[in-house]
């Protein structure tokens, strides 16, 4: 078994302890045996971070193209063997394993692009014989602290426009799955990047902790579940670091009567399972329309008792196991609540036989958009189904959730597309396509608990990675 170490200023560093990293297709099979950081290594990581600085914030844009496009280039020319790896410490299907790869590469190739549009404004001054004009600077050393469940998308969508305003990063992956932050952090060492420019620090929360904490690390920027965000923004507050924070979601499907009943199908199976319904943007909750019900339930059961669960990187496989035990217990834990407080389960929700989190697609029925199941992330492929009399109603269920990433309607009719756009709570909103699909290039994030600060990904990323000076000249 290969043991990974950790990235720090350049150089590659045992730690004193490491963590076993599994397959949770094959719990038995160690996928690698990876650093985990102390309080003493993720100082070092962040020294050399701040040493870097002056280099790094200043160098050309064409020289962060350069970096970026060489990292973008070696994702793409190797995304069946990394997105192989990612099948097998996360889970996901390797169809979407290696797109979820793609994808990373593609943001790199992105903000290639965007560190040599990073400009200012000049702006026409009050006073006579005065120029104003705007510029952007790297806001320093950034703290990029990543989730399990996009293990290589997520640290590219952080440490890519980072690194493109001229910030130097430490990273601190998911425990869970860091073999794909390590694979990223190995071809970031050859891209020519200064030694201490980018750091890979892995562990749990505590390294995260220290990070966050760290007096030298100048913003945070967080993905992650809502718990670890309100803690992180408690210290950040405190010490006034500058934070984004992305976080859960219990993103609803409406599903009108006049809707096309196969697309709303694809839509909320899509939506709600692939990924193993492990996405922040998965629809977790179908909320359908009285006269459609009937059909679309009969419809969806189908759908769901279909879809092949089984390993990540058997080529039948639709949906993959779940990450790990703890998640397994959770959505087992779910499905009981779920039945507690009245639902009927209408689909799956067992343990499937075999040594890996297998865990079948579940659907239940619970009209009640106060249930716990209606209002709490679970996080896995577990989703509602809701049944309302129209599209006022439904629009009152899509929005009564503490949460407001994603929203989708699945109708023929402009007229409620259009006012559902409006109305809808959330970050992003979808018309006949599913909750969970989002391009690697625009704005991506939420409102109310889903979110906060600055819009990650496209162009908008900059504005978080960067911070603005306005310079007066008589
Ligand atoms: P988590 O909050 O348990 O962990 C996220 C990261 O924070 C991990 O790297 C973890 O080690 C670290 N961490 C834990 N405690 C910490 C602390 N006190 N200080 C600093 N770091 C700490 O979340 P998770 O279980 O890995 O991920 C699942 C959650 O992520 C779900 O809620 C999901 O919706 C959310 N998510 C959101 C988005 C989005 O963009 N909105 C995307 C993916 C996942």
């Amino acid at each position: 078994m290969s043991t990974f170490p950790q990235f720090i200023n350049g150089e590659w560093l045992a730690s004193q302890k490491t963590r076993a990293n599994i397959n949770p297709s094959n719990p038995s099979e160690i996928v690698g045996d990876y650093a985990e950081a102390d309080a003493a290594d993720v100082n070092l990581a962040v020294q050399a971070a701040q040493a870097a600085l002056p280099t790094w914030s200043r160098s050309t844009p064409q020289q962060r193209f350069d970096v970026l496009d060489f990292i973008g280039s070696e994702i793409l020319a190797r995304k069946q063997e990394l997105g192989t790896l990612l099948a097998r410490e996360e889970g996901k299907v390797l169809p979407e394993a290696i797109g979820e790869v793609a994808r990373a590469g593609y943001i790199f190739k992105f903000f290639a692009g965007e560190a040599l549009r990073i400009g200012g404004q000049a702006i026409a001054s009050v006073r006579p014989s005065m120029e104003v004009v705007t510029s952007r600077e790297a806001v320093g050393v950034v703290g990029l602290i990543t989730p399990w469940n996009f293990p290589i998308a997520i640290p590219a969508w952080k440490s890519a426009p980072a690194l493109a305003c001229g910030n130097t990063v430490v990273i601190k992956p998911s425990e869970i799955t860091p073999g794909c932050a390590w694979a990223l952090a190995e071809i970031i060492s050859r891209s020519g990047l200064p030694k201490g420019a980018f750091n890979l620090v892995m562990g749990d929360g505590i390294a995260g902790k220290t990070l966050v904490e760290h007096p030298s690390v100048d913003a945070i920027s967080f993905t992650g579940s809502v718990g670890t965000g309100k803690l992180i923004a408690q210290h950040c507050a405190l010490s006034l670091k500058k934070f984004q924070l992305e976080m859960g979601g219990k993103n609803p499907l409406v599903i009108l009567d006049d809707a096309d009943l196969n697309i709303a199908v694809e839509c909320a199976v899509n939506g709600a399972f692939y990924s193993t319904g492990q996405r922040c943007t998965a629809s977790s909750r179908t909320i359908v329309t009285e006269q459609i019900y009937p059909a679309f339930a009969a419809a969806i059961i189908e759908r769901t008792k279909a879809l092949k669960v089984g390993a990540a990187i058997d080529p039948t496989s639709q949906i993959g196991p779940v990450v790990d035990q703890r998640q397994l217990d959770k959505n087992i834990h779910y499905i009981a609540i779920g039945k507690e407080e009245g639902g009927t389960l209408l689909a799956g929700g067992e343990r499937l036989p075999g040594e890996g989190f297998f865990f079948s697609p579940a659907l239940i029925e619970n009209h009640n958009p106060q249930a716990r199941l209606n209002q709490e992330e679970v996080f896995g492929p577990v989703s509602t189904l809701v049944k309302v009399k129209n599209f006022e109603e439904a629009m009152q269920v899509a929005n009564a959730t503490p949460y407001g990433l994603s929203g989708g309607i699945c109708t023929t009719s402009l007229k409620y597309a259009t006012q559902f756009r409006r109305e809808m709570q959330a970050g992003m909103v979808m018309v006949n396509a599913p909750t969970a699909g989002v391009d690697y290039h625009v704005p991506f994030g939420g409102s109310k608990a889903s979110s906060f600060g600055p819009r990650e990904q496209g162009g908008m990323a900059l504005e978080f990675y960067t911070k603005v000076k306005t310079h007066y000249l008589a």
